[in-house]
């Protein structure tokens, strides 16, 4: 039977939006190691490491105390103080319990303040290079992502001359990103004082800090958000956080912020009728986590500093790539505007960085993310968050492939 032409009509919003990039290229990754290749992947950026065990005990013991129904929405009272803590001791802000949320992953933490604020036709800026789901949020919301293209001159950060030149009357959203997907840049304590003053110019701008890679910063930087440097700009920013990174606990889904109240009251009404909170066991082990021994942040930062060191001067060795190294995240951004042009020795033209990236993938069975999906190419993303015997053999394939491009 033929099926009624109005059936599968979608939202406008949504049928505008483009699929997560990331995903789909774990999603090519899976496909082709079910058809039996060996496939490295850097292509997600999610920590390698176990969560740890003290974390996962908490969980088992959380459901075999039985708490596992329904908590409040914005999450159970033990984790929101947990979460203000600390707000207030890592990151300086004046903060209780009561300006927090909890919600499932960051991800949705992002999504209900875009979707609690936008309107048709309002504007956010976002930096580019910019994590691939900034832009198709904003969409799904009905907004307008205006992009402020930041190359590696200053680099990949905003600077407060292209802050000013993006803001409009329509301006909703300013999205902050450090350390950053897929950059690694890490904004300075000077370089936010810098953003901030243009802010205060302009009241009418909230502004929404990703700080999802806090602890991954390394060579002993240190680490600001931008409510902190200016207190004045706590009244309309959400400081965004969460476990994931932290902690190794991206299938956990807990993200969390702190944010002014009259946003936090429609994000929790928003959730309240969408996923009633998040999972209560995820929760007891994100107490667990903000709570318990902290010394898992330290080693891990300690593994991902060196795969950096490593990664990066096996990316500058390689012909046609070239890497600055990054001051924070798991990613390296490495520019492979030198494969450009030329073929692979598989007989693909390499015409842009997506071309680049399938064809490592298709012939040196390694997965990286182009560029250009988060912004700006011919990069190519590439998420160091294996083992360093991976690495290297990621490394030693994609050397073969690009010094047999011509
Ligand atoms: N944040 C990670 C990444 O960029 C996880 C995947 C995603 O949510 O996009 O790879």
């Amino acid at each position: 039977m033929k099926s009624d032409p109005y059936l599968q009509r979608l939202n406008v919003h949504l049928a505008s939006a483009q699929p997560s990039a990331t995903y789909r290229m774990m999603d090519r990754v899976a496909a082709r190691r079910a058809e039996g290749a060996k496939v490295i992947s850097l292509s997600a950026g999610e920590p390698d490491f176990d969560t740890p065990a003290h974390i996962r005990a908490a969980a088992i013991d959380a459901i075999g105390a039985g708490h596992t129904r329904y908590t409040q929405v914005a999450g159970m009272r033990a984790l929101r103080e947990a979460v203000a803590r600390k707000f207030q001791l890592e990151n300086g802000l004046a903060c209780t319990w009561q300006d927090t949320i909890v919600c499932s992953g960051g991800k949705q933490v992002i999504y209900n303040a875009l979707a609690a604020t936008l309107n048709v036709g309002d504007e956010v800026i976002v930096p580019a290079p910019y994590w691939v789901s900034y832009p198709e949020m904003v969409q799904l919301c009905g907004g307008r992502a205006v992009i402020a293209t930041c190359d590696n001159n200053s680099g990949f950060k905003l600077t407060p001359e292209k802050l000013s030149q993006a803001i409009s009357a329509r301006t909703r959203w300013l999205i902050l990103n450090s350390p950053s997907n897929p950059t690694g840049a890490v904004y300075s304590r000077d370089e936010l004082r810098a953003l901030a003053d243009v802010l205060l110019k302009h009241p009418h701008v909230l502004v929404l800090s990703d700080d999802i890679y806090e602890h991954l910063i390394f060579d002993g930087a240190e680490f600001c958000t931008i409510a902190q440097v200016e207190p004045r700009l706590a009244e309309r920013t959400v400081t965004m956080n969460g476990v994931s990174k932290a902690y190794a606990m991206t299938g956990w889904r807990i993200g969390f912020c702190t944010a002014p109240r009259w946003l936090l009251d429609a994000m929790e009404k928003l959730q309240g009728q969408q996923t009633s909170g998040s999972c209560s066991i995820s929760q007891h082990a994100a107490l667990a986590a903000l709570t318990g021994p902290q010394d898992f942040i330290a080693s891990s930062r300690r593994v991902f500093q060196a795969r950096r060191d490593m990664m990066v001067e096996a990316l500058n060795a390689t012909p046609g790539l070239r890497c600055d190294t990054p001051a924070g995240a798991f990613y390296a951004f490495a520019s492979c505007e030198g494969l450009i042009g030329k073929r692979s020795q598989g007989g693909a033209l390499l015409r842009t960085d997506e071309d680049v990236a399938l064809a490592l993938l298709d012939e040196a069975d390694v997965a990286v993310v182009h560029g250009s999906a988060f912004g700006l190419g011919p990069y190519i993303r590439i998420a160091y968050a294996l083992d360093d015997r991976a690495l290297q053999q990621a490394c030693n394939a994609i050397s073969r492939f690009a010094s047999a491009c011509n």
